[in-house]
């Protein structure tokens, strides 16, 4: 890479949203570490990671922030959201609380962020096949309907975790570029 390619620095704060217990952390943990946690606690969240993407051949650092637990108590502050530019909203496909809860979260993202944010709808655990409780059908049209990209991951086996964060990246990438 040459000198003039590295001058140029993109920082992008993305925040991870959605009910307790829906795979925020852990998709987090697969995607920077390769880690998954079993019967992960609420804590075994960081504050925020930075991972670095490559993105048409250029060198994108995302900022990913983690809730420690304080979703359970609807006491996400604003400072969590301040600055962020992408937002993975997620849900847990065999628990369908989650999946209507997620009007919720998405009206709250609204509230605090200032600009627009590029949104995913995430629905985890789709390794959890007999346990199903939304539909993929379901998932694509609310996403549709809300104007999110949409996909559906597993933190457990992997599938399409790193997807979902690229697909992300490389929106706020392509807008702000
Ligand atoms: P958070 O509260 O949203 O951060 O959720 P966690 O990452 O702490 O995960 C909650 C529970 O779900 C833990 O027991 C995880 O091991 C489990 N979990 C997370 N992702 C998956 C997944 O993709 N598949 C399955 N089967 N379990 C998962
Ligand atoms: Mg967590």
């Amino acid at each position: 890479r040459s000198e003039e390619t590295q001058t140029e620095d993109y920082l992008f704060k993305i925040v991870l949203i959605g009910d307790s217990a829906v795979g925020k952390s852990n998709l987090l943990a697969r995607f920077a570490r390769d880690e998954f946690y079993p019967n992960s606690k609420s804590t075994i969240g960081v504050e925020f990671q930075t991972q670095k993407l490559d993105i048409n051949g250029k060198e994108v650092k995302a900022q990913i922030w983690d809730t420690a637990g304080q979703e359970r108590f609807r006491a996400v502050t604003s400072a969590y959201y301040r600055g962020a530019v992408g937002a993975l909203l997620v849900y847990d496909i065999s628990r369908r609380l989650t999946f209507e809860n997620i009007g919720r979260w998405l009206n709250e993202l609204q509230t605090h962020s200032d600009m627009n944010v590029v949104t995913i709808l995430v629905g985890n655990k789709s390794d959890l096949k007999d346990a199903r409780e939304v539909t993929t059908a379901e998932g694509k049209s609310l996403a549709e309907a809300q104007g999110l990209f949409f996909i559906e991951t597993s933190a457990l086996d992997s599938s399409n975790v790193a997807v979902a964060f690229q697909t992300v990246v490389k929106e706020i990438y392509n807008i702000l570029s």
